[in-house]
């Protein structure tokens, strides 16, 4: 068996600043430490969490009036900020910069009058954070048969934006039929799909076809996780989502495979290496780890904590 490791893989620069926030701030202030929402879409790192004293919660309200809530990498709607500010909370946001941009051009563009289409996934954290920012004026579409069934008339004033975490190829689509139907449609100056998601899934789709099976490190909750999963099986190749090297199962593979292994930007490294060391000993596998971009982007913490670290 050979195992490709794809590089890049796993954590992204968002998600190493959430977790070294959260960290840093349960030195700081101790448990228990609310977050609202999952600190980033992956089981075994909200459980680590959890464990210290963490409590994760999907409202507000559930945090004692006065206490410490961090935001989650995902992002939130200003109503959740006023929310907190009404309970006196102490806040600190550890929204990834990259889903601010996001909201930053919401912002933007419903200032200057345009109807704005969100390309994403319906409830997830972030598309529910980012038509927060201007919800009289964000419609949210999911695949080109939306994009048929928008309601304006072919001259409106509209704009788009998208989900950070999305395919690349099946955004590109969608968003060729939103300028099929509405060719005045104004966009990002940037893609909105960021560049960890963009990485990842290059790396799948080059490496491949030189696998037999593909292993996806991530949660079943995890958006750029699940389209590495499905890049892989759009390929041809059986795709596993799993959390950990103990939902593998030995019937997946055959011992002259050659399995790629990636992760999703919030899937812990040492589950990478759990699952490599399996099938080092199940099958003999040997690993050539291949490395498709670089990567040399980190964020910095939060202000509220960079504050008290000068304090
Ligand atoms: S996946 Fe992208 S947008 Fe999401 S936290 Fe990571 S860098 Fe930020």
């Amino acid at each position: 068996m050979k195992i490709i490791l794809a590089n890049p893989r796993g954590f992204c620069a968002g998600v190493n600043m959430a977790i070294d926030a959260l960290e840093a701030a349960l030195r700081a202030f101790g448990a228990p430490l609310y977050v609202y929402h999952e600190i980033v879409h992956n089981r075994p790192i909200v459980e680590r969490f959890r464990a210290k004293g963490v409590v994760f919660v999907d409202d507000i309200a559930a945090v004692p009036a006065g206490a410490t809530v961090l935001y989650s990498a995902h992002g939130v709607a200003p109503e959740i900020r006023r929310q907190s500010a009404e309970r006196n909370l102490r806040a600190i946001d550890a929204t990834c910069p990259l889903v601010t941009k996001v909201h930053t051009e919401a912002v933007r563009f419903a200032r200057e009058g345009y109807t704005i289409v969100l390309i994403g996934h319906e409830g997830h954290d972030e598309v529910v954070g980012t038509m927060g920012e201007a919800p009289a004026n964000m419609v949210l579409v999911e695949d080109a048969a939306d994009v048929a069934a928008l309601p304006f008339p072919p001259d409106a004033k509209l704009a788009y934006l998208t989900q950070t975490t999305l395919s690349v190829d099946e955004t590109a689509g969608i968003v060729a039929a939103l300028k099929t139907r509405y060719p005045q449609i104004v966009g990002p100056s940037k893609d909105d799909i960021c560049y960890a998601t963009q990485n990842r899934q290059e790396a799948v789709k080059d490496l491949v076809p030189e696998a037999d099976v593909v292993i996806v490190l991530g949660s079943q909750n995890s958006s750029n996780s699940n389209r590495l999963a499905e890049i892989a099986r759009q390929a041809g190749r059986p795709a596993y989502l799993i959390d950990s090297a103990a939902e593998l199962q030995d019937d997946w593979f055959r011992p002259t495979d050659t399995v790629l292994v990636t992760a999703g930007a919030s899937a812990p490294e040492d589950h990478v290496e759990a699952v490599v060391e399996h099938l080092r000993e199940k099958f003999g596998a040997e690993v050539e780890t291949r490395t498709v971009r670089e990567e040399h982007v980190s964020f910095p913490l939060p202000r509220e904590l960079r504050i008290l670290a000068r304090n």
